[in-house]
């Protein structure tokens, strides 16, 4: 071994220079296009009068801010101990022997390493989900309560069984891609793990609403009417090509209204939670205005496309910190094999499949980290999404009164703080989105919507 080895086992210094490159431009790109494409002002102009603040005592009775209040109180110990409970069993599994040591006992008897890979995903999947288990339930008793939700306990745990099913499947291909590459090129993985992450997230985007939501809800086209012909005029008019509405049959498992845009290409869809259709017909024309405001900027591919270049760079950063000696050492698993050859599947080094724990805890560490930026941008997206609503059925009055109805329906968190917002809010809140119909109003010179009380 030459001197300049000495502290570079295995010749990993200038694929890890080289990997921390990648991940510096990568996440560059990331924040070069968010800054850059984000809606950051959804209504822009001078607004006659100013722009108008979110007030909820304006439009909500005191009866329902304060049910929306006792409802927050009910719903947020469930929510931030689970996040908190679910983390550090993850960071702890991860970040101690303990993962290793649990992975290396139930694949004692798996022979192959992918075999291994599957099986150790599987308990690590189930483990986690067991664990979260108390906190869903604690969650699902609330929304009972407060009549949101209309499962039983065993449609309630089938879903549980399901969710837990989808995830692994989707984890085991993305852990069995990542084993196969790192151990194939131990020095170089970080490129296959970067260009296989990115499209393995666009992939399983695009097959999202044929795949998976199946798994959860029945699809049927909106019944021909009067609805449906007015809905597929509207989106006519704005120049979006929408050949179907699907329903979707919400109110088996929820109470809540909602309505959303998945996939992209072939397979994007406009779904409307069947519990809408109980509104009058402007009111769910105003959520379908919005939702073809989505699809006409596909945000679903813009989402699914900076999502993919963010693991991309996520991949790259994944591969320095799993080829970090010390913290594999951390993790209980031994740091590479012999200096110059691959290491070998028993010996350690990233491609040991008892490192699987230290991958899941640093994926999770970089979800919660990553969580505020994707929410911002998210609600801003939202914005532009409830601009085009206005803009195109120009009747923000109707768009009050459906906003008003989604937030006391699904008892919406009226005046979230901050770290609600920085946690949790993919959307404005109700009263956010209701002072910006009545900003668009005095943009466009339309009359105001009056106070709903
Ligand atoms: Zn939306």
């Amino acid at each position: 071994m030459s001197e300049g080895e000495a502290d570079d086992a295995g010749g990993m210094r200038r694929p890890r220079a080289a990997a921390a490159v990648a991940a510096a431009a990568l996440f560059a790109a990331v924040a070069a296009v968010l800054a850059l494409t984000t809606p950051w002002n959804p209504l822009p102009g001078n607004v006659p009068g100013g722009r108008v603040r979110p007030d909820p005592a304006l439009d909500f009775s005191p009866a329902e801010l304060a049910r929306s209040k006792a409802f927050d109180s009910a719903i947020s110990p469930p929510a931030y101990t689970g996040l908190v409970v679910g983390l550090a069993l993850i960071l702890v599994l991860g970040l101690t022997p303990l993962g290793a040591r649990l992975i290396g006992r139930v694949t004692a008897r798996t022979g192959h390493r992918l075999l291994r890979v599957i099986v150790a995903s599987a308990a690590l999947a189930a483990l986690l989900r067991v664990a979260g288990l108390p906190f869903d339930a604690w969650r699902e008793s609330v929304l009972r309560r407060y009549g949101l939700s209309t499962q039983t306990w065993p449609s309630w745990l089938l879903d549980q069984v399901k969710s837990l099913g989808v995830a692994w499947v989707i984890s085991t291909i993305a852990l069995l891609l990542l084993y196969w590459v790192a151990h194939r090129f131990p020095r170089y993985w970080w490129t296959g793990a970067a260009a296989g992450g990115f499209l393995l997230v666009v992939l399983v985007s695009f097959v999202y609403p044929i795949a998976v939501e199946p798994v959860f809800n029945k699809f049927h086209s909106l019944p021909r009417g009067q609805l449906r012909s007015d809905l597929l005029d509207m989106a006519r008019r704005d120049g979006v090509p929408v050949e179907d509405v699907l329903v979707a049959d919400a109110s088996r498992r929820t109470t809540s209204l909602n309505a959303y845009v998945s996939g992209f290409g072939s397979t994007r869809r406009i779904v409307l939670y069947d519990t809408l259709l109980e509104s009058p017909p402007a009111r769910v024309e105003s959520i379908v205005a919005h939702e073809l405001g989505h699809a006409k900027r596909d945000d679903v591919l813009y989402g699914t496309l900076v999502g993919a270049l963010g693991i991309a760079g996520a991949m790259c950063l994944l591969y320095l910190l799993m080829t970090s000696p010390r913290l594999l050492r951390r993790a209980g698993v031994a740091p590479t094999g012999p200096p110059g050859r691959a290491p070998d599947d028993r010996g350690g080094g990233a491609a040991d499949p008892r490192s699987i724990a230290l991958v899941l805890a640093l994926v999770a560490a970089g979800t919660q980290i990553g969580a505020p930026v994707q929410n911002l941008v998210s609600r801003r997206i939202e914005a532009r999404a409830d601009a085009h609503a206005l803009n195109l059925t120009r009747d923000p009055a109707t768009f009050v009164s459906m906003q008003h109805e989604l937030s006391v329906r699904n008892i919406s968190d009226l005046r979230p703080d901050a770290l609600e917002y920085v946690l949790w809010l993919t959307h404005p809140s109700g009263p956010d989105r209701i002072a910006m119909a009545r900003t668009w109003a005095r943009l466009h010179h339309v009359p105001q919507p009056p106070p709903l009380r």
